[in-house]
């Protein structure tokens, strides 16, 4: 089982390091919302502890990018205050519990594994696929129409991200946080760049495109319609 802790107190992070560890489970322990958005984006975690009260962007955030995102992760959140706004507003954008700071961690490893033990039947999601494109998620390997097609770790990350969200615009600022943990206000020219480079691989050579610009808005993966007239 595999747990990702967002956590930017030091001695709290490591003190639910440990205590996972201890209690057989694999941790990722990142510092900030931004290292967390991106960790939990993938979708590789059984579960997710993450704090509200982060320095970059919050907790809130993050549990909200998530389920928009159709992520079903099951998440407890920290809260300093057992303040009744926060609990129903982390239920609210889709928590599945919520500790208060300071917990045993006894409760919190109760609540792990009664999380874990729910056992929904989540659907499992092991390859994405748009027309003749096929993203194999378990063995990370791209083909189209056949044909194995090598992409770097962003390229993958991005195509991904292309996929999951298709038929969706897809702005550069998302595509900026979501890939490369960048503000828009960062060089955007990054993600026309990678965009060029991963049509050159999965689109030139192929039809029909399946990647789309969208003037002054963004990008998106779609196939398009053969009855159009466009
Ligand atoms: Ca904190």
């Amino acid at each position: 089982m595999k747990l990702l802790a967002v956590e930017d107190e030091i001695k709290t992070g490591d003190y639910l390091k440990q205590g996972l560890e201890e209690a057989g489970f694999n941790v990722d322990l990142v510092r900030t919302g931004l290292d967390g958005q991106h960790l939990a984006s993938t979708g590789d975690y059984d579960l997710i502890v993450l704090d509200v009260m982060l320095p970059d962007i919050d907790g809130w955030r993050i549990l909200q990018s998530l389920r928009e995102a159709n992520t079903n992760t099951p998440v407890i959140f920290l809260t300093a205050r057992d303040s009744v706004d926060d609990r129903v507003k982390g239920l609210e954008l889709g928590a599945d519990d919520y500790l208060v700071k300071p917990f045993a961690f006894s409760e919190l490893l109760a609540r792990v594994r009664t999380l874990l033990r729910r056992g929904v039947p989540l659907p499992i999601i092991d390859k994405l696929q748009a027309a003749d494109l096929i993203l194999d998620l378990l063995s990370r390997r791209a083909t189209r129409a056949g044909n194995r097609i090598n992409l770097t770790n962003k390229e993958f990350s991005l195509l991904e991200l292309l996929l999951r969200r298709q038929g969706e615009v897809l702005p550069r600022s998302l595509i900026a946080s979501q890939i490369w943990d960048m503000n828009f206000d960062s060089d955007t020219n990054v993600i026309d760049v990678a965009i060029r480079r991963l049509r050159a691989k999965i689109d030139d050579p192929y039809e029909p495109k399946l990647i789309h610009t969208v003037r002054g808005m963004g990008y998106k993966l779609e196939i398009p319609d053969a009855t159009s007239a466009n």
